[in-house]
């Protein structure tokens, strides 16, 4: 893995990198003009969007969109959700909080300024608010706060529902957005409950916090973004308390436990993969712990990609012969598994013949 050094080549406006580095399929470069140190662990970094570019990067509160960067030499691409909120008019933001020993969080921290320009695919997402007029409860916990922040703006800013934010953080230092949320529930006073929840003062989130928080509340929908530990308290705090799983909604940062290790998928004797795409035909010997997309590049073909997390599902493609097994899935329902249908950055072969098709 690269060292994350704040001296690595940016994909910046100005430095001699930008104009040798190639821009992905898919992604546009957007100019950095400002980049907020918000909390000793996260930045905000705010984009313009190029004019002709506007109407992609139209997007929904709660949604995300993906950065790819080069890294010493070596492309990356992280989703990132916006912190901003559209219907303000205000300039698309991300906000990223350090992940220790990370790759991507740790250098946006550290090394990217204004002028840069950074490679993004437009937003998508579905983390995104509902069409009724329940209560807005929110939970989030670190990072997680981003997508919360942009929904509570929408909710506060241009609905009448109530809402409440349990927000939880290891320390106060940590807490992104601390003051603007301060001033939400000062200006909202009447319809916005805010709950800070510090683990360094009351140890982490348990399920009869979140019971409590829960009091008097009516018909409320959920949203959860935070740590994975975080939300399966909160989830599973919601679920026993009756909440019908409709009204949940989760946005999940991390990857989920891979279903199968690199190590074991390159045990299985795969031997030859097929691609169809684009009405190329293309068989080749499988090479040992490549996912299907990472085939179909060796190939020279060019899959369709974004997140390359599993989450977005711009690569899904059907087995039709053999089977894969999936590094981490977001998107796919059993249904379209036992269809064959694989998200394709995260598919490995189980079989010793595999045909995936993009359609
Ligand atoms: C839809 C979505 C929206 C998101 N929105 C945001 C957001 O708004 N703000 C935000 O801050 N983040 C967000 N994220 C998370 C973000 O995409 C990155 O995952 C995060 O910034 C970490 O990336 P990184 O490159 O720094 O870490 P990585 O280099 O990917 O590492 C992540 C962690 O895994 C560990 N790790 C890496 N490789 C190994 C290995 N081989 N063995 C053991 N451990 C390893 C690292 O030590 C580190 O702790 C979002 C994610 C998704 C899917």
């Amino acid at each position: 893995m690269p060292e994350t050094s704040p001296s690595s080549p940016a994909v910046a406006a100005g430095a001699p990198s930008a104009a040798t580095a190639t821009v992905p399929d898919g992604f546009v470069p957007l100019l950095v003009t400002d980049v907020v140190r918000e909390t000793p662990e996260a930045v905000s970094v705010v984009f313009e969007i190029p004019p002709e570019s506007r109407q992609q990067f139209r997007y929904n509160a709660g949604q995300y969109l993906t950065l790819s960067v080069c890294i010493d030499g070596a492309e990356h691409r992280r989703c990132y959700s916006m912190s901003s909120t559209p219907a303000t008019g205000e300039n698309l933001r991300v906000t990223i909080k350090r992940d220790r020993d990370g790759v991507v969080s740790n250098w946006i921290n550290d090394a990217v300024a204004p002028g840069d320009r950074l490679h993004a695919a437009p937003p998508q997402g579905r983390f995104v608010l509902d069409e009724s007029d329940r209560e807005f409860v929110a939970f989030a916990g670190g990072s997680g706060i981003t997508p919360v922040y942009s929904l509570l703006r929408s909710v506060l800013g241009h609905t009448t529902r109530s809402a409440r934010l349990f927000y939880a953080n290891r320390a106060e230092s940590s807490v992104i957005f601390a003051d603007a949320l301060g001033n939400l529930s000062d200006r909202h006073a009447n319809r916005f409950e805010l709950r800070h929840h510090l683990d360094e003062t009351h140890g982490v989130a348990t399920p009869e916090g979140i019971e409590s928080f829960l009091a008097g509340a009516g018909e409320c929908e959920f949203y959860i973004c935070g740590p994975a530990p975080f939300m399966e308290t909160v989830e599973a705090a919601l679920l026993n308390a009756g909440v019908p799983a409709a009204r949940v909604h989760v946005e999940r940062f991390a990857s989920a436990v891979p279903e199968l290790t690199a190590e074991e998928a390159a045990a299985v004797v795969t031997e030859e993969v097929t691609i169809e795409l684009d009405r190329q035909k293309v068989t080749l010997p499988y090479r040992a712990g490549y996912t299907l997309m990472q085939m179909a590049r060796s190939a020279d073909m060019r899959p369709p990609s974004s997140c390359e997390t599993g989450t977005c599902g711009t690569c899904i493609a059907q087995v039709t012969e053999g089977a894969a097994q999936l590094l981490n899935n977001d998107v796919l329902d059993d249904d379209e598994i036992a269809e064959g249908y694989v998200v394709t950055c995260q598919a490995l072969p189980t079989t010793r013949t595999v045909r995936v098709v993009y359609e």
